[in-house]
């Protein structure tokens, strides 16, 4: 375990992906959550996403929901966009970090974004100069990367070469997505590996939903190859639309609890985190996944 890095840059998706994926909460409990993930110490927060009302009622408010929200300056927030129109209302709100999705998977993205692959990537290279122009950043996450719901595996050459095409356009970091679970340890390893083969210095983030319990043991593989980013949603908020009853993204409370124990510092204060995932369960009005939020901390003793 020597090989692991210092330090995580974890980034906090669960006011968008999580709630995304549950029943619609109001925009004063979103701007709640928000506030209070933002005193947990965790470095960066994808706060919501510019989608269109009929596609994602639950983002509808996007706009009201940044306008509300407290920043904490030492806080970095973006917003998920699937397309230009996406992008443009994320930067009139402000947003100084846009990340652009597109599937690996042309099944996916032509369900999710009714647009073949292809497509998407050159609505992307437009994207990316929208973005640069008004002096913001622009991730492009790919997702279905180990996997899709309709398609099943996804090659590993076909998400590099998504993730090829988005570098040579401009895009200034990569996500990888699991979108519905379907990662394992062997796959993290052969797509990290692959995809370092072809762009060594690119940084690369990992986002694991945790449908299938393979999630943590995802991190771990990828940790061990030195990456260093990670989303995760308090409390595993959300779900997946395509395996009923699933959990969402792995938990940020159960990723911290584990690495900050294995002296992998991550800068979040777990009570902290523990305390705004019971406020997710409240707000979302059900038992959410997270087993670190049942038990506690592994030092927390009885009495
Ligand atoms: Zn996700």
């Amino acid at each position: 375990m020597s090989d692991l890095p210092e330090r995580l840059s974890l980034r906090e998706v669960g006011p968008r992906d999580g709630l995304q994926n549950e029943d619609p909460v109001s925009t004063a409990a979103k701007v709640a959550l928000i506030d209070t993930l933002s005193a947990t110490g965790v470095g960066r927060i994808e706060a919501v996403s510019f989608v269109h009302p009929k596609a994602i009622p639950q983002m509808a408010d996007a706009a009201e929901v940044w306008a509300a929200i407290t920043p904490n300056p030492d806080v970095r927030y973006s917003a998920l966009v699937p397309n230009l129109r996406g992008a443009q209302r994320a930067l009139a709100a402000g947003f100084a970090e846009i990340e652009v999705v597109v599937s690996a998977s042309d099944t996916h993205n032509r369900k999710n974004l009714n647009r073949s692959t292809d497509e998407s990537l050159d609505d992307i290279a437009a994207i990316v100069d929208l973005v640069h122009d008004q002096g913001a950043t622009c991730q492009v996450i790919v997702a279905t990367a180990w996997g899709c719901p309709y398609e099943g595996d996804v090659p590993v050459e076909r998400v590099v070469s998504v993730a090829s095409r988005a570098m040579r356009d401009g895009a200034d970091s990569l996500a990888y997505g699991d979108t519905t679970g379907m990662a394992t340890p062997t796959r993290v390893i052969n797509l990290v590996g692959e995809t370092r083969s072809a762009h060594p210095d690119v940084p690369l983030l990992l986002h694991f939903h945790n449908t299938r319990g393979t999630g943590l043991a995802n991190v771990l593989a990828a940790l061990q190859l030195g990456v260093s980013e990670f989303d995760a949603s308090v409390g595993g908020l959300g779900g997946c639309p395509y395996a009923p009853g699933a959990t969402g993204n792995i938990a940020t409370e159960e990723l911290v609890h584990m690495v900050e124990d294995m002296g992998v510092a991550t800068g979040v204060d777990l009570e902290a985190m523990i305390a705004a995932a019971a406020e997710a369960e409240r707000i979302v009005g059900r038992t959410l996944s997270s087993q670190v939020l049942r038990a506690g901390p592994r030092t927390r003793t009885i009495g």
